[in-house]
């Protein structure tokens, strides 16, 4: 374990393609947001420190490279991460329709009291959406998930979605 911390948790970002997640992911981790996506180029993860009760968490966050095709996601990208972070767009209806799609693959790979948090990106684009906040919480209500609507692009809710997860590891694992 890293000296400057006292706790490391491991973090991945699901969903579809062009959801958001990469940017979500810079800009909690650089605050850094980009209009053009680059899925090749994606980064393995990226790491924030933070601090809960006292406690320094170093959050390693993982992001896809470009494999979001159902199942194309290997089970070492879930092995020992303790959250997740569900990505969909509200733009666009058919990432929202795959979410359960996800939840069943983050179950069948990922520990069995991984907390995810469903997240409905691109918020700022409400002439453009297609599904409702409510959908997004009646989905997470009926999971048991947590969930939050964010733009990576104003920068909305993007660290309350990463804190909610990281506060609600904190709280079970220690
Ligand atoms: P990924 O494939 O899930 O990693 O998605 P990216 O982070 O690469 O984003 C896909 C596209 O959506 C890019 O053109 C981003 O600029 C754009 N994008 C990401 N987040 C937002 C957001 O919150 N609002 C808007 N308007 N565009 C976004
Ligand atoms: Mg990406």
């Amino acid at each position: 374990m890293d000296e400057d911390c006292d706790y490391l948790f491991k973090l991945v970002l699901i969903g579809d393609s062009a959801v958001g997640k990469s940017n979500l992911l810079s800009r909690f981790a650089l605050n850094e947001f980009r209009l053009d996506s680059k899925p090749t180029i994606g980064v393995e993860f990226a790491y924030r420190n933070v601090v809960i009760a006292d406690k320094r968490i170093k959050a390693q966050i993982w992001d896809t490279a470009g494999q979001e095709r159902y199942r194309a996601i290997t089970s070492s990208y879930y092995r020992g991460a303790l959250g997740t972070l569900l990505i969909y767009d509200v733009t666009r209806r058919g990432t929202f329709e795959n979410v359960g799609r996800w939840l069943e693959e983050v179950r069948s790979h990922g520990d069995s009291d991984m907390v995810v948090v469903l997240v409905g990106n691109k918020s700022d684009l409400e002439h453009a959406r297609e599904v409702q906040m409510k959908e997004g919480q009646n989905f997470a209500e009926r999971e048991g998930l947590h969930f939050i609507e964010t733009s990576a692009l104003q920068k909305t809710n993007v660290e309350d979605a990463f804190m909610t997860m990281i506060t609600q590891i904190h709280n079970l694992t220690t």
